[in-house]
């Protein structure tokens, strides 16, 4: 709830702070047990920060973080080590997370160990189901990440997420970097562990199309904040957000006959360290009116469950 990640700059001789980046600014969002809750937007609006906040890896400079209705933010450190065990985290490169002078059983038992599963008896037995439930095996486990695909990779570390039960992964976007066949055998997989393990997801992607199949509800953030968000039937049947239509409009359509049409944003992104006033959309909006130049829109309740930041509403 209102959360925000703000970096400082700093320069000139001194270092001193000269400005900050609201790389998550105000951001206010629930799961609920057991669902995929999507989060979506180009790179560098905030959503790797917001995951990294709420796993508690990166400090948020302002805003409240429950899990469980336990307060992340104020927790000692040692109930928080116990709460590691539940919060787990799925990186994009599945290659740059795992330690590459690791084999993969060292990979998978390590968070058994630092959890407290003693026997190393248990803690294989406990690998072999978990490279099973993954769709790799024992064969596996002797060899090190280079020589494994992408995909398998991404297994890997989808292993060892899971290794400790796990109720929450943050799922950055896990399949970003993955071939198109392979993204979908990935996300078949997240999905069957899902419901199986009774797991519940906060799915990060820049691309609406991998969201889509996966999510229950979406959220789209520019520029530190949601702009929009519903369940996911209702954001791509009937989005309200000038951002979020030209993101469905960028997503390939499997049929050609109903295809939209493509609307081309004018300009990058704005710096998150200078946004602009108003709505800070406003400069690459279609539909920008004057008023959005001054004033930013609240975020606002469209009907149950679908809200957006837009003064078109
Ligand atoms: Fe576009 Fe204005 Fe809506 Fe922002 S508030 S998305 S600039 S119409
Ligand atoms: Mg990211």
């Amino acid at each position: 709830k209102g959360l925000k990640k703000h970096f400082d700059i700093k320069g000139g001789v001194l270092g001193r702070k000269i400005g900050a980046v609201k790389a998550v600014d105000e951001v206010s969002f629930h799961v609920m047990p057991g669902e995929t809750f999507g989060i979506v937007g180009e790179s560098g609006c905030g959503k790797s920060t917001t995951g990294k906040c709420i796993l508690q890896l990166m400090k948020p400079t302002a805003g409240k973080i429950r899990f469980e209705g336990k307060e992340l933010t104020t927790i000692p450190p040692e109930e928080m080590r116990k709460l590691r065990r539940d919060m787990q985290i799925i990186f994009q490169d599945p290659y740059a997370s795992l330690n590459p002078r690791h084999k993969v059983e060292k990979i998978i038992t390590e968070p058994l160990l630092v959890h407290g599963m003693a026997s190393a008896k248990e803690r294989k037995a406990r690998m072999k189901e978990l490279l099973e439930i993954v769709g790799l095996s024992m064969y596996h486990a002797s060899r090190y990440p280079h020589q494994f695909s992408g995909g398998q990779r991404q297994r890997i570390g989808i292993a060892r997420a899971l290794a400790n039960n796990p109720k929450l992964i943050i799922c950055d976007e896990p399949v970003s970097a993955l071939d198109v066949s392979v993204q979908a055998q990935i996300l078949n997989l997240l999905e069957d562990l899902r419901e199986t393990f009774h797991l519940t997801y906060i799915f990060i992607a820049h691309d609406l199309s991998v969201v889509k199949h996966i999510s229950h509800r979406v959220a789209v953030m520019y520029l530190g904040r949601i702009v929009e968000l519903a369940e996911k039937d209702k954001l791509y049947s009937n989005p309200k957000h000038p951002y979020t239509e030209a993101l469905l409009s960028a997503a390939p359509v499997p049929d050609p006959d109903v295809a939209r049409e493509r609307i081309i944003l004018k300009g990058d992104v704005p710096s998150p360290s200078s946004p602009p006033l108003g709505c800070a959309f406003h400069t690459r909006c279609p539909k920008a009116m004057e008023i959005c130049k001054i004033e930013r829109p609240e975020f606002r309740k469209m009907e149950e469950g679908h809200f957006v930041a837009c003064h078109l509403y």
